[in-house]
């Protein structure tokens, strides 16, 4: 029995604060999953290490800053505009060029091939901060050792449990997408290119092998390291700490956390995301920046992307968690 179907069985019973059935199910994922996530995890780790130790008494350069920023804003906006938006929950229509595009981008990222990251998307849409949900920072209870366990599942603890979610069944438009299904396949090459890109640029820009020896560390390692743990911070922090606003289906905990806005692209707007999953934009109050709608706004303009949600005041407020309008985007 997978475990959707499991889930779906005991979700009934599931009372909102005990640790899910599933939760002390330890099976590690195979041996060469463990071994790359490990490595993906601990890896940039050692590198802003070395890159400390290169850097100390120079500084950073602008070249490894500007080449990092450039590279996150591109790889981060693939995550959320494509990977996320687009793909999982088609907000917006692309032209077929641009939804490659996006899925290159979003798989220069690091956070998995673009058929898996979704299908596991779809998933926790479906079973919010529920049993089934494959990284809930509830699994092991709302106690205050089971919400900090839960939270470093969350976070990356689910990366390494055996816990698969079925393409077939969650992501199937996707594999019924050839060219979905060739990006996917490239993902290996695509992680590859992220990191020889900003070391052949460091490199050429210099003209020095250290010069491409930093900007690899930092345009390519840290860069990635920090896309994931913002990424990674949705997915915990976004469902403990923050506001609710908006009203949520039963169970699910899902919160706007503004000091992330910034960095997630618009995506800690995740009470805003999880009250109506389709809509384009995010941040639907005044004052909560949403890069990542902006670019599909620009997307738009250019004819690039056509049938966007965008956000429908009267069902923003009808949405609302029974507070005013003012008070509640005030609290925001
Ligand atoms: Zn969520
Ligand atoms: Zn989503």
């Amino acid at each position: 029995m997978t475990i959707d179907n499991l889930a779906a069985e005991r979700r009934q019973d599931y009372d909102g604060a005990s640790p899910f059935p599933e939760a002390e199910d330890h099976d590690l994922a195979g041996r060469t999953q463990v071994w790359v996530t490990a490595a993906i995890v601990i890896v940039p780790f050692a590198a802003l290490g070395a890159a400390i130790f290169l850097a100390w008494g120079r500084g950073v350069t602008l070249t490894d800053l500007l080449l990092a920023t450039a590279l996150y804003v591109v790889t981060g906006l693939g995550v959320t505009v494509g990977y996320h938006r687009l793909l999982t929950h088609s907000s917006f229509t692309a032209r077929p060029w641009l939804r490659v595009t996006l899925a290159i981008a979003g798989s220069m990222g690091f956070q998995g091939n673009v058929i898996d990251w979704v299908a596991v998307h779809r998933r926790h849409h479906a079973f919010t901060d529920r049993p089934g949900d494959p990284h809930s920072p509830y699994r092991y209870g709302t106690g205050l050792r089971g919400q900090l366990r839960g939270l470093a599942h969350a976070h990356l603890g689910w990366l390494f449990v055996k816990d698969s979610t079925p393409a077939e069944r969650y992501a199937p438009d996707l594999l019924a997408d050839p060219a979905m299904v060739k990006v996917a396949r490239f993902f290996p090459a695509l992680c590859v290119l992220s990191l020889a890109l900003p070391f052949a640029a460091g490199w050429a820009i210099t003209g020095t092998l250290f010069g491409g020896l930093t900007a690899f560390l930092w345009a390519g390692l840290i860069r990635a390291a920090l896309l994931q743990h913002v990424t990674w911070s949705v997915n915990s922090l976004c469902h403990v700490i923050g506001n609710r606003p908006f009203k949520t289906r039963r169970h699910d905990r899902s919160t706007n956390l503004w000091p992330l806005a910034l960095l997630s692209f618009g995506e800690s707007w995740h009470n805003g995301h999880h009250s109506e999953p389709a809509c384009a934009r995010h941040g639907v109050d005044r004052h909560q920046i949403d890069p990542s709608a902006a670019m599909i706004g620009l997307f738009e303009r250019f004819g690039w992307a056509s049938n966007v949600h965008w956000p429908d005041r009267q069902r923003v407020q009808r949405r609302r968690a029974g507070r005013s309008p003012e008070r509640a985007s005030a609290a925001d």
